[in-house]
């Protein structure tokens, strides 16, 4: 089903571009996809780039001869048609596959559909600046969670890179149950962010809180994440689905496996793929840490989906003692990469210091999680990949 590649780039995002973000040069296969998906389509039926229209046609009159109907979507290289109609034999999809012309006929079972692997059996592999997320190598994302000084900032920046890094992560806005606490320098805070790119090279993640702060943080970030706490905000989702760049999308504290890929189909559904998924942990009857890291959805995800997952060991444990335990246990399970906090003091940052590595234990983990990727058949991505952006 090469003809659904998603990964397939439609054209740079601008990280400082209007609000328009990237220039389109090639529609999207997903452009072909969405009409049939908004039909609740129970199966698609791809045909082969040398399939001929009396083939097709062949396709359309079998579908009706089961009371059925066939919308064909024309692809660039291939047609598609998408199956409408409740009542699907259970032959159908043999049948159909014997018919010249014919790929192969998916049944579609589940409510996300750009999303499912179903769709698009290969990786989606997403673009962070040259970064390939979802690839063969495994991404390591380092910062603190919330942005407090240059000083910090930069600091922190210069230490992850040093130590092997792919990505700089760091809070502007931030997301604090309590109003009462620290919630971010905001434009500051991604000003310093940008001055940390410029000085190590690193890709900047951070997070958007709101649809009207979009334009503002897509000026600064490089991937904009979407915590825990918003997943559910649709509008939101959609906001930076239309900007066509990289969201790293975390797991809502109480959200099912289901609601979380429902949420990424919103970002995919405004003709954004770029959708990296990132398991933080939930709330079970447990206390003792802070939230139960849920590995199973890791090593589902990479069956159920073809987006990226990787794992955030901090929030999910909630104690920077167990977070390298994890984020070894999260390679292993078949994550693409990690994200954890690292703070030069932890004792003394302003948010999620008892979760926080210092840069020392931090330098520490990395050769651990090169060793694991290894015995999984993985690498970390080499930061050359980063620095010749
Ligand atoms: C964070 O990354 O610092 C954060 C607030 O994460 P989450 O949304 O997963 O709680
Ligand atoms: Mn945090």
């Amino acid at each position: 089903m090469t003809a659904l590649d998603l990964t397939r780039p439609t054209g740079q995002h601008t990280r400082r571009g209007d609000r328009t973000y990237r220039a389109s040069r090639h529609a999207h296969p997903i452009k072909y996809l969405l009409p049939l998906v908004k039909e609740s389509t129970p199966m698609i039926v791809v045909m082969r780039s040398t399939a001929t229209e009396e083939d097709l046609a062949a396709v359309i009159a079998r579908l009706e001869e089961h009371g059925l109907t066939g919308r064909v979507t024309y692809g660039e290289e291939r047609n598609i048609v998408g199956v409408i109609g409740a009542n699907i034999p259970p032959t159908l999809r043999e049948e159909l596959e014997l018919l010249n012309g014919v790929q192969e006929a998916v049944r579609i079972t589940r409510p996300y559909k750009l999303a499912a692997r179903e769709f698009h059996p290969h990786n989606t592999v997403v673009d962070v600046c040259g970064i390939p997320v979802g690839g063969p190598g495994c991404v390591i994302i380092a910062g603190p969670c919330a942005v407090e000084s240059e000083e910090q900032i930069v600091t922190t920046a210069r230490a992850v890179r040093a130590a092997g890094a792919t990505m700089l992560r760091g809070g502007a806005f931030k997301p604090r149950s309590s109003p009462y606490t620290f919630r971010g320098l905001g434009e500051q805070g991604l000003k310093l962010l940008a001055l940390a790119r410029e000085e190590t090279g690193l890709p900047v993640v951070t997070e958007v809180m709101t649809p009207t702060d979009v334009e503002l943080v897509a000026r600064y970030a490089d991937v904009l994440q979407i915590g825990a706490r918003n997943m559910q905000n649709y509008q939101l989702l959609e906001e930076v689905g239309r900007t066509g760049m990289p969201v790293l999308l975390k797991r809502g504290l109480s959200a099912t496996f289901e609601e979380w890929l429902l949420s990424a189909e919103y970002i995919i559904a405004q003709g954004n793929p770029n959708v990296i998924l990132c398991e933080r942990g939930i709330r079970t009857f447990e206390t003792a840490t802070r939230n139960t890291m849920d590995l199973n959805a890791v090593a589902l995800a990479k069956r159920r989906t073809h987006l990226p997952i990787i794992a955030d060991p901090s929030h999910g444990t909630g104690k920077w003692y167990l977070v390298q335990p994890l984020a070894l246990a999260a390679l292993a399970a078949g994550a693409d990469g990690i994200i954890v906090e690292v703070h030069p003091d932890p004792d003394r940052a302003t948010s999620d210091g008892g979760q926080s590595l210092t840069c020392e234990n931090f330098a520490a983990l990395v050769p651990q999680l090169a060793s694991v990727a290894g015995a999984v058949g993985r690498a970390i991505v080499a930061q050359e990949v980063a620095a010749g952006r």
